[in-house]
């Protein structure tokens, strides 16, 4: 908001803070929570909180779906009993009222008892659907929220729960499914607007939605991000706050890349390059209901709220050559499709993708050589002999008539992916990150320009991953500041 002389001084409208799973797992860390909400309603008019499920809670939510789907209950109830004790916890310690510490104890206890008789049907039945996965899987933020709620009640903010099935309405492609914009925000609207009329602060679950017919939906692992946004975008709020554990987004995963130091201000285009390449710290698809609805966007620190952490803003005047940041995707194979007859047969390309699409597996980089003697492609690890099988059928005459040599796949290899807007001067970069990667003996095994110019990503072995992420964040320290 732009303030001058003449303007009173009015409390900003309104912003969505979206807490992740560390910044919710513990009640310490809740407590932070709170902490943040009350400093932030000082200063907003409206506050809307969003909030992942307790740390491991999903992952934990997952896996009892597997152990039930290989048969395996022996301690499917002491695992339940282990995560509603989570919760149990962190009421003890932060929801003061005897009552509500009742209501919310029993509202625990009996979302964990319908997670675990799902699980058995599971194990009777020896399967699962991805509609009951979602169910499940949805039990960590509905929890969550109920916690949280009435800690900050505890805290004396008027807060209430809403679970975002009412607000965010999908298709039916459970686990991954996809909001419908328009009804998403009219339901947004004529839910949020009237609560915040009456002055409470909504506490919001994120990753989950609901299909048409009323079943629950997932937006996708790590999609409470993707769920600040809608809302944020919906209403619409003025701000998005993605509270997580690091200082904002770094110039590499902290946790691989020990001296990485915050980006203060990132485009959009570079953080979705790194959010699609791997770097967890933003959700790839939180991006672009912000953009669209021309609101801002920042990563900041629970544990570390003074800290400014990361601004993302829609344009930035680039430096040439500066070099953000790195991230990396592991656990892939290139698989190559090649002949010297390949430029004779018609459409290669597409039915090589639209085979690979049949089989559900991401393609996380493509590249083709210029003579059309070959196409190489990422993908998933486990995917590989699947995607080979089905090349191989898929291709099964052109392979008869040698048009096509072979179909084969590398050793394990990794994306190392270097991003910056300072990339669109390629030349310079290029040879920096060639010569830095050569003199470490790292071998390039093939190589992808970002189709936003604001990325390159290279494949590397897997054993020189590490070493790639070393030696290219040295280029990043050792160059002048970015902004
Ligand atoms: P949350 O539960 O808060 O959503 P996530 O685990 O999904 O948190 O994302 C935060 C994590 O992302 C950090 O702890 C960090 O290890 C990882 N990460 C990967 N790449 C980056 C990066 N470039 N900048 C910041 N964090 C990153
Ligand atoms: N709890 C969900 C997950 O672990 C969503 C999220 O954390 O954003 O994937
Ligand atoms: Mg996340």
């Amino acid at each position: 908001m732009l303030m001058t002389s003449e303007t009173p001084l009015l409390k900003s409208a309104a912003l969505v803070m979206k807490f992740g799973g560390t910044s919710v797992g513990t009640s310490a860390a809740m407590q932070q929570v709170i902490n943040i909400v009350k400093t932030e309603k000082e200063h907003w008019r409206d506050v809307i909180v969003v909030t992942s499920a307790l740390s491991g809670v999903t992952d934990a939510l997952l896996d009892m779906i597997y152990k039930g789907v290989k048969g395996q209950i022996g301690n499917l109830e002491d695992r339940a009993t282990e995560l509603a004790h989570r919760h149990f916890e962190i009421a003890d310690t932060l929801i003061s009222d005897h009552a509500t510490h009742q209501v919310i104890k029993k509202e625990i206890n009996d979302i964990m008892t319908q997670v675990l008789d799902l699980c058995k049907a599971i194990a009777i039945l020896g399967e699962t659907t991805p509609r009951v996965q979602d169910t499940i899987a949805s039990a960590g933020e509905r929890m969550c929220i109920r916690l949280l709620s009435a800690a900050l009640q505890s805290a004396g903010i008027a807060a209430e729960p809403v679970e975002a099935t009412r607000l965010i309405r999908t298709d039916d492609c459970y686990t991954d499914a996809h909001p419908d914009l328009n009804k998403t925000k009219k339901l947004i609207r004529a839910v949020l607007i009237p609560l915040l009329k009456k002055g409470k602060t909504p506490v919001i679950t994120g990753f989950i939605a609901a299909a048409e017919n009323g079943s629950v939906t997932t937006l996708g692992r790590g999609g409470s991000d993707y769920s600040a946004a809608l809302i944020g975008a919906s209403l619409p709020a003025d701000d998005v706050w993605i509270y997580t554990d690091v200082n904002g987004v770094m110039t590499a995963d902290p946790r691989l890349v020990h001296n990485a130091t915050t980006v203060p201000v990132c485009s959009y285009r570079e953080i979705a390059e790194l959010a699609y390449y791997g770097a967890k710290v933003l959700h790839p698809k939180t991006i672009r209901p912000v953009i669209e609805a021309g609101i801002g966007l920042r990563v900041c620190n629970t544990f570390n709220p003074a800290h400014p952490g990361t601004r993302l803003v829609s344009e930035l005047k680039a430096r040439n050559g500066v070099i953000k940041a790195i991230t990396t995707i592991r656990g892939l194979q290139l698989v190559t499709l090649e002949g010297r007859g390949m430029l004779g047969v018609p459409g290669v390309a597409a039915r090589t993708f639209d085979a690979v699409a049949q089989l559900g597996t991401s393609v996380p980089l493509i590249t083709q050589a210029s003579s059309e003697q070959s196409i190489c492609f990422a993908v998933p690890t486990e995917s590989t002999q699947a995607v080979i099988a089905t090349l191989t059928t898929a291709f099964a005459p052109e392979i008869k008539s040698r048009d096509i040599d072979r179909v084969w796949a590398t050793d394990e290899v990794g994306i190392v992916t270097v991003v910056g807007e300072g990339m669109r001067s390629i030349p310079g970069v290029s040879g920096r990150i060639f010569t830095a990667l050569g003199n470490k003996n790292v071998n390039v095994i093939a190589i992808a320009q970002g189709s936003s110019e604001v990325s390159i990503s290279l494949v590397v072995a897997a054993d020189y991953i590490q070493q790639a992420l070393q030696v290219l964040h040295e280029l990043i320290l050792n160059a002048v500041p970015a902004v």
